[in-house]
């Protein structure tokens, strides 16, 4: 049986516009059947310029915090990423919406259920597809040679109250941002994030107290210096990134953290970006 495959006429924010290039060579498709809808999975191939390894010896990385509210992706550069509240209230309309139907069981009711389902899907994972372009196109304009981000099983422990999908949109983002890294030779690691919330990443300072955070406000105690506090936590992740490649002797010790407005070395020295080799 042959039939027509026919691409979006409008491709802005589908996956369509970055892997439907003519630079992609296409390679084998395979149909699948999910909950009455029909996908096809191409394949798409793409020569990259390997990384080399002297730049990763002298890695910058960029650090990412990643939340259930307010913002989805907060960076060590400072960019404020993505609506989770916004996401949550999406997947709440879409729930109420489907249980309403549910309670028709009419068989168009049923239908209904299917074509709203596989909406909230695409625009769920087109959602997450821009949030992933926006953190890897902030480590590419910071020439960051990686992205640290919290380790998953982490994420799942402090925020055991959070639903399925938050579990699943955490996972899916950071496997968005790991194939996109790639192409730019990006690596991306995992660090344990313990304290990273209570840790003041201000230069040296390093004071670490559970009263630091107050929700969105961090204060340290110790010499006062505020941020918001996805902004500290995101700094503080890609620092501990910086100190394990230290701690492992893999001749990082020039290792730097992306902050704003320059990069800050191992040994907590800030250097502007003006001055940046
Ligand atoms: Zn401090």
């Amino acid at each position: 049986m042959t039939a027509e495959y026919v691409t979006p006429v409008n491709e802005d924010g589908t996956s369509f516009e970055d892997y439907w290039t003519d630079e992609l060579e296409k390679a084998e498709a395979t149909l699948h059947k999910r909950d009455g809808t029909y996908y096809l999975h191409v394949a798409v191939k793409k020569d990259v310029e390997p990384s080399c390894d002297e730049e990763t010896e002298n890695g910058v990385v960029l650090g990412v915090d990643l939340n259930v509210g307010g913002y989805v992706a907060v960076t060590s550069t400072g960019a404020f990423i993505g609506n989770a509240d916004y996401l949550n209230h999406r997947r709440d309309e879409y729930e109420r919406r489907r249980g309403n139907l549910q309670q028709t069981g009419t068989r168009s009711a049923h239908l209904t259920i299917n074509s709203i389902g596989s909406r909230f899907a695409r625009w769920s994972a087109d959602y997450l597809h821009r949030i992933s372009k926006a953190i890897v196109r902030e480590a590419v304009e910071n020439d960051c040679t990686a992205i640290a981000f919290e380790n998953l099983k982490h994420i799942r422990k402090r925020i055991s109250n959070a639903s399925k999908f938050q579990q699943w949109a955490f996972k899916e983002l950071q496997r968005h941002v790991e194939y996109k890294a790639e192409e730019y030779g990006i690596d991306v690691n995992d660090v344990n994030p313990a304290y990273t919330s209570q840790r003041c990443s201000h230069g040296e300072c390093g004071f670490t107290h559970e009263d630091n955070r107050d929700g969105d406000e961090f204060e340290c105690l110790k010499w006062g210096k505020r941020l918001h506090s996805d902004y500290n936590a995101a700094r503080n992740i890609g620092w501990r990134l910086v100190q394990h490649w230290l701690k492992s002797g893999a001749g990082r010790a020039t290792s730097q953290l992306a902050l704003k407005s320059g990069t800050l070395n191992a040994n907590g020295r800030f250097r502007p970006t003006a001055l940046r080799s």
